[in-house]
């Protein structure tokens, strides 16, 4: 544990030998510089021998000093190296203590005081560069000092001794006070070494939660890819199935058996949103239409009419909008599939609006209504209230999905509702709104919320589809078969291409040329990009390409767009598939 661990005395000795090393160093031109400058004040009242005698003392302390604190080395060894540095520092301050022999004059005030100066100033030095350790600083001090206790007691004077206190009493406070700093410097440096081994603990446990969170998502990528395989096989199986050739109780079994698979793939594809926005996912902005976005919710939400008595409206979609328009429908998907999860009956109503040029939604239904109560914990991640849990089927993600997206593109969202009555919850976006001509706007959204589907759109009209070669790899070899079932029906003609590569290459040469190619991505040694890229360049670049994965790795989504490849994920309605396939079909 961090918290429990002490400062570490060898490391501090290091730090301090290191310091006080480096000061000795840089300070060294003074030790040669100040006895050089005694000659000067002292030439007239010395005698030569003892100021030459000195000299040469001071010369060879100067240099023991320096080969000493040279011989300290880049990793100090504290027992060692803290004797050669008292020894250094401390030889040359006696020589300097010595000078109170040399150039004061017992009679003569004048010398005493500008030697005590001297003193006083070498003093001031030693502290800076040495008090960080009192031992050192003594070392330092003691010499300079002891001998002027002891010139004074020689020569008592009764002008010079309330100087010579004055000093001692200096002397004493520069000790006491190099006592006291280095004790702080101590407990600095050892909430340093904590706040260091706390940010090494931090930053491991940080790459550790990154590591354990990218795996989770991995694992629900991969685990939710094996599924997916299977499952996108049953649910186009089950789209094979006429149950009009059923008796009366097999069909009300095969509903609730779709109804169930139906419950199943929302669940899959709730899993998938929330594993993508998990992984470090971009909002990737253009400029879009809300008639778009109506249009792929209308889609989505066909049989709402059919099963329950409720209306569905949209107002105010006749926007150009700047923004991500794949989040901007993953959280009306969201809001929507919940409004029509928990309204039996009445009107769904979905409605933009400009809000200071931004783009504002909301999503306000008759249903069930939410208990103030449970209002705060909605957003929360598998969070269902008690009345949910009960009735309905659902993961408890929905909303926590819309408030991690409204989060990330910096939105906010909020919600009233009032039990009996009904919900709406509003978000309001960044996305600015595109400035247009009404009229035109209204034109587009006209047309596009009132365009009936064409005949291509569905398998109703399968000689519509005649001739039109559809080319499908998928190493599934049940969901090959239901995609060569599914499509012959619509009225396709379809041909499964081989993905090892000696086979597809052979199987160029029968190949007639492609209207639209449908892959999967994970294929063998290969992926679905190589296969339709080698597709393209035998037949035409701008054949329409669509990849159906169950890998949701967000990394390739940047590889599709590359290439000019759509994608979709397992488990999808076939319809769906059908209907891109005839909407991006030459
Ligand atoms: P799920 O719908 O899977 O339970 P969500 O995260 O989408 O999970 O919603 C959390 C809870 O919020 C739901 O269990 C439900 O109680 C409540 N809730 C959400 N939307 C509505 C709504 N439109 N009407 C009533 N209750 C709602």
């Amino acid at each position: 544990m961090v918290g429990q661990r002490q400062a570490d005395p060898f490391r501090i000795g290091i730090e301090k030998l290191r310091s006080m090393r480096d000061h000795s160093k840089s300070s060294t031109l003074a030790t040669v510089v100040a006895p050089v400058l005694c000659i000067p004040l002292y030439w007239e009242t010395t005698a030569v021998i003892p100021f030459g005698l000195w000299l040469s003392v001071m010369a060879m302390a100067v240099v023991a000093r320096y080969l000493l604190i040279q011989s300290i080395g880049e990793e100090p060894q504290p027992q060692r190296d803290f004797k050669r540095l008292n020894i250094a520092i401390g030889l040359v301050t006696l020589v300097w203590g010595l000078g109170w022999y040399v150039f004061v004059q017992p009679d003569d005030i004048v010398s005493y005081l500008l030697y005590q100066i001297i003193s006083l100033t070498v003093l001031f030095f030693g502290m800076v560069g040495y008090c960080i350790d009192w031992k050192t600083f003594s070392a330092f001090v003691v010499p300079l000092k002891l001998p002027e206790l002891l010139f004074i007691g020689l020569h008592f004077d009764q002008i010079v001794w309330p100087i010579a206190l004055g000093s001692m009493v200096a002397f004493y406070m520069a000790l006491k006070m190099a006592f006291l700093f280095a004790k702080s410097w101590e407990k600095s440096f050892a909430l340093g070494q904590k706040n260091d081994a706390l940010i090494a603990q931090l930053v491991e446990e940080k790459n550790a939660s990154m590591e354990a969170n990218l795996a989770k998502s991995e694992f629900i990528a991969t685990a939710s890819h094996d599924l997916r395989q299977p499952m996108q096989s049953i649910n186009i199986f089950i789209d094979l199935i006429d149950p009009q050739q059923m008796s009366e109780s097999y069909r009300a079994i095969f509903g609730r058996m779709r109804k169930s698979i139906g419950v199943l793939n929302r669940m899959f594809n709730t899993l998938l949103d929330i594993s993508k926005l998990d992984s470090k996912f971009v909002v990737r902005e253009s400029q879009f239409h809300l008639v778009e976005i109506i249009h792929n919710l209308e889609d989505g939400f066909t049989d709402l009419n059919t099963e329950k008595k409720v209306q569905l409206s949209f107002e105010g979609g006749h926007h150009k909008v700047w923004g991500d328009p794949h989040l901007v429908e993953q959280i009306l998907r969201n809001l929507l599939a919940n409004a029509i999860q928990y309204t039996d009956q009445g009107h769904i109503r979905v409605r933009f609006e400009a809000v200071s040029d931004s783009l504002s939604f909301s999503v306000s239904d008759t249903g069930c209504g939410i208990p103030t109560a449970d209002l705060p914990l909605i957003f929360n991640e598998f969070y269902r209230s008690d009345h949910s849990r009960s009735q309905y089927d659902g993961l408890g993600l929905g909303l926590a999905i819309v408030n991690r997206i409204v989060k990330k593109i910096q939105g906010q969202c909020r919600v009233q509702s009032e039990v009996g009555k009904g919900s709406v919850f509003t978000v309001d976006t960044p996305f600015a709104i595109v400035p247009h001509p009404v009229q035109e706007a209204e034109q587009v959204f006209t047309a596009h919320h009132a365009a009936p589907p064409t005949d291509l759109e569905t398998s109703d009209n399968p000689t519509a589809n005649a001739k039109r070669h559809l080319g499908i790899i998928e190493n599934d070899e049940s969901l090959q078969q239901a995609y060569q079932q599914y499509f012959t029906q619509a009225g396709y003609s379809v041909h499964i291409i081989p993905f090892e590569e000696d086979a597809f290459i052979a199987h160029l040469a029968v190949l007639p040329k492609l209207d639209f190619i449908l892959s999967d991505f994970r294929l063998g040694s290969k992926d679905g990009i190589y296969f339709i890229q080698q597709l393209r360049e035998e037949f035409n670049h701008d054949i329409p390409a669509c990849i159906v994965t169950a890998d949701t790795s967000p990394q390739h989504l940047d590889l599709f767009s590359q290439h000019n490849i759509d994608v979709m994920y397992k488990p999808i309605d076939i319809k769906t598939i059908e209907k891109f396939i005839a909407h991006h079909m030459p």
